[in-house]
């Protein structure tokens, strides 16, 4: 929600009119992922583009622009596209949020689209991504500038820009971005605005990492928040999910040590001995969730994902 009365909550996406924080477009994701990309002015030089459910950042400078996050599957080309409607300087900087293949794939086309201007692409990664890309085969370029973790910095052009690589948030090497100058984040994999989270919140172990890397979110200075997927973030969009997971862990700490796990082991299934009472606990758990969060679409398809990481978060720790 914006702050006042004749702000607008929702919006049509404008590459000349920045967004307010707290703003939201108006096209769902179904509508946006029939374009093949969607452009959003953030703040005076900062951009937002979204090419089939994925997002990237882009800073548009005095010489050149930094991308942060080029994409992947065909989708950089329509990132280089949406730049095009707004600037001709040449992509000088291309920055990897994590080492996800999804999200950083098409960096190569940066490099000959820097190639093509006569130009030498600098690349921007922290220290645990290059060993992820080093583990899964060298697939993207590597970078030329490697930020030390958990915090660091670099400049593009004159600009200090802060990144910070918690231990755990979605991956290892998952890292914010943050233009402070601009009052924008990029941290991607970690929330869905306007939507409830993925299934396990993506990652699937370690929930407490997670939610400590989402506490940190917040103790950054920025307004706008590039998350990866789903709608244009906010400070809200981040408490919104620190309270989903309040609840989800009060009422798993609740329902666990009153449900025995004795009744639920059955002769016919000893191998999978663990589903019914996970699944009895978890069930229960959502039954308490659903009147506050039942109205997010996609409740029914996720909320079991999650009650179902929260019952392993508290019966292995
Ligand atoms: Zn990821």
């Amino acid at each position: 929600m914006t702050d006042h009365k004749d702000i607008p909550d929702l919006i049509e996406a404008s590459k000349e009119v920045p967004i307010v924080p707290g703003q939201k477009l108006r096209d769902s994701d179904y509508v946006r992922v029939q374009r093949p990309y969607t452009l959003q002015r953030l703040t005076e030089r900062v951009y937002w583009v979204e090419s089939l459910v994925y997002q990237s950042t882009f800073v548009v400078g005095d010489r050149g622009v930094m991308v942060i996050d080029p994409l992947s599957y065909g989708r950089g080309q329509n990132v280089l596209k949406a730049i095009r409607e707004v600037t001709s300087l040449p992509v000088t900087t291309v920055v990897y949020s994590h080492y996800h293949f999804d999200h950083i794939g098409d960096a190569d086309s940066f490099v000959r689209d820097a190639k093509s201007h006569g130009k030498a692409l600098h690349i921007v990664a922290n220290a645990e991504c290059v060993k992820e890309i080093h583990k899964y085969g060298d697939k993207v370029p590597l970078p030329t500038k490697v930020i030390r973790v958990p915090r660091g910095s670099f400049k593009f052009e004159d600009t200090l820009v802060e990144v910070g690589t918690p231990e755990q948030g979605h991956s290892t090497d998952n890292s914010w971005i943050l233009l402070k100058e601009d009052g924008v984040v990029h941290n991607v994999d970690m929330i869905h605005p306007g939507q409830l989270e993925f299934d396990n919140f993506g990652v699937g172990h370690y929930i407490d990492g997670y939610e400590k890397a989402l506490q940190e979110l917040l103790t950054l200075d920025w307004r706008i928040m590039t998350a990866g997927h789903g709608n244009i973030g906010s400070r809200e969009d981040v408490q919104s999910v620190l309270d989903y997971l309040a609840d989800l862990r009060e009422y798993t700490k609740e329902v666990l040590p009153k449900t025995e796990l004795a009744p639920f082991i059955k002769d016919e299934m000893m191998y999978n001995w663990f589903h019914a009472h996970r699944d009895a606990v978890a069930s229960a758990v959502v039954d308490r969730m659903r009147g506050k969060w039942g109205k997010y679409t996609g409740f029914d398809l996720v909320a079991m994902t999650h009650a179902r990481t929260m019952y392993w978060e508290y019966y292995l720790h």
